[in-house]
């Protein structure tokens, strides 16, 4: 049995891996300051002997005894990064150099939850790992890419410099229950529409593209690295299966049976034109590749969502 620090446990991905390393039969230590995370994502843990919640904000320091550290602490979705750039920085510098001092204090191995956001707008496609990237740093997306980027120059510098064992992934978008359903990311934002009867709101074109991976798969890979030896990364981690938005609204309007009408908005600047990942490195030294599909995977989010607008939870968003 491992005592395991999740930051950012009470999130999206975070709830689901906290769920999954209780389930291996580790103690888990969830941390979160419930910007975007929320109770009721953890509300079935807190029972649980081996789960403890703490309220922390990670750009404040903490002594914890812990043996592996997953950092996932940041809002992940533009509209909640964008709200307070200067804060989704410290976010990702102070509390990735908190996470380090922790993890080198205790000698924990520590993974960081890196982004394929690093690679900007990308000239390479798919993206492999050693691609350096096409980020603009002074744009509306910045505070996250760049603060995304520096987090992983931290990694490799305390690695490098004072022996610290890391791992570093790239998490492509992924999706699955527990998203918000107003944090403004794609697939949450069109099975709401979708369910609600509203418009479906295409940014742009809609041609750009997107690789979605259901959260359970993400969550399998990040286990699989944290404990393979001898493996720092960074690791790509989502499903190549590529997808424009209009296709990911067409499908979805046909999943839920909706009747809602697409309406064309503007493109936000600096949205990436397209996104897929090389994942070569995660299926040969982990033996990782996603194993459910669009569809399958939307049918279990859609569901959630139904459950929650029957509820009247998620009517507004
Ligand atoms: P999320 O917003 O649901 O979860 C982030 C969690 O971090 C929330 O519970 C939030 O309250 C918490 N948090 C934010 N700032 C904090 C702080 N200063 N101190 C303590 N807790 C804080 O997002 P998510 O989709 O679950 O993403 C989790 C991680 O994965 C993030 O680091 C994100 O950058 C990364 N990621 C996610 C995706 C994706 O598609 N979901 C893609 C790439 C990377
Ligand atoms: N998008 C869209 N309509 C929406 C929300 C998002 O067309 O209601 C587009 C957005 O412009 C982007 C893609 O969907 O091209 C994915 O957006 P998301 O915010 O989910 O993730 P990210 O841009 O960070 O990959």
């Amino acid at each position: 049995m491992k005592r395991v620090l999740v930051t950012g446990g009470a999130g999206f991905i975070g709830s689901h891996l906290c769920e999954r390393l209780l389930d291996d039969g580790n103690e888990v230590i969830c941390l979160d300051n419930f910007f975007t995370g929320r109770r009721e994502n953890i509300a079935h843990l807190i029972d649980n002997r081996c789960f403890e919640l703490v309220r922390h904000d990670v750009t404040e320091p903490i002594l914890l005894e812990v043996d592996q550290i997953y950092n996932l602490a940041c809002p992940a979705s533009p509209v909640h990064y964008q709200y307070n750039p200067v804060k989704t920085i410290k976010t990702n510098i102070m509390g990735s150099l908190n996470m380090l001092g922790l993890a080198k204090r205790v000698r924990a191995r520590i993974l960081q939850a890196s982004t394929s956001e690093v690679y900007g707008d990308p000239k390479v496609h798919p993206q492999t790992e050693d691609y350096w990237g096409n980020a603009n740093p002074i744009g509306p997306r910045a505070c996250y890419d760049e603060g995304k980027r520096c987090a992983e120059t931290l990694m490799f510098a305390y690695h490098n410099q004072n022996d610290v064992d890391i791992r570093v992934v790239r998490i492509f978008n992924t999706y699955g229950p527990r998203m918000l359903e107003n944090d403004g990311r794609v697939v949450s934002n069109f099975i709401v529409q979708a369910l609600c009867g509203r418009d479906i709101t295409i940014y742009g074109k809609g041609s750009q593209t997107r690789s979605f991976c259901y959260v359970d798969d993400l969550v399998e890979g990040m286990i699989r690295l944290m404990n393979a030896d001898g493996l720092t990364g960074p690791v790509n981690l989502g499903n190549p299966g590529e997808f424009t938005v209009l296709e990911l609204a067409e499908t979805v309007i046909r999943l839920t049976k909706s009747r809602s009408k697409l309406s064309y908005n503007p493109l936000p600047q600096d949205d990436p034109t397209q996104r897929c990942p090389d994942i070569s490195i995660a299926k040969k030294a982990l033996g990782w590749a996603p194993t459910i599909q669009l569809e399958e995977g939307l049918k279990k989010t859609v569901a959630y969502f139904e459950a929650r607008v029957k509820r009247g939870a998620a009517a507004a968003g």
